[in-house]
């Protein structure tokens, strides 16, 4: 869901920006998956503070053509996907992300929300995800699909794809 559908980013450095004004994009990497890693010159446990303030999750922006790809699937005879998604840090992250979809995509969504930290116990054809390395992948059942993000472009060997060529990329699969 973070980094694929909604805009994890977008929330996380525009908070820190506005949290602590001496940063600037010259302290940011965002190469960086970890985001206890990505920012220089402010401390983990005020980065971390901004993560677990409430609405945080329900905050991302919905990252361009994700609401629609999803809708598309849904709708087709092809498709039927599931949004499988971390707990989070905290114990507001379900309820926000289970508020984020009903928003975004409306309360029929839900019943496709899946919590789950290790995704590979969750069936399924691909996963997508922005991570380099999804945990027990190995395990899995999927083929994982990176969902391309500053933080994963330098995974070489791995299909990659974003909401512009979705399905041209899963149709090479
Ligand atoms: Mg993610």
């Amino acid at each position: 869901m973070d980094g694929v559908m909604a805009d994890f980013g977008h929330t996380f450095y525009s908070r820190v920006f506005e949290r602590h004004p001496h940063v600037t994009n010259e302290d940011i990497d965002r190469s960086q998956f970890y985001f206890q890693r990505a920012v220089t010159g402010v401390d983990t446990a005020d980065l971390e503070k901004i993560i677990t303030e409430p609405d945080f999750y329900y905050d991302h922006p919905p990252i361009e053509g994700a609401l629609e790809a999803f809708e598309y699937m849904v709708a087709s005879n092809k498709y039927d996907p599931y949004i499988v998604t971390s707990p989070g840090p905290f114990h507001n992250a379900p309820s926000e992300k289970f508020r984020w979809i009903t928003e975004h995509l409306g309360i029929e969504a839900t019943r496709r929300l899946i919590i789950a930290r290790d995704k590979s116990v969750v069936d399924g054809f691909v996963l997508i995800d922005d991570r380099s390395s999804p945990t027990n992948e190995d395990r899995a059942n999927w083929i994982h699909v990176l969902y391309t993000q500053p933080h994963n472009e330098h995974v070489p060997d791995k299909p990659r794809l974003t909401w512009d060529n979705w399905e041209e990329v899963l149709n090479t699969l």
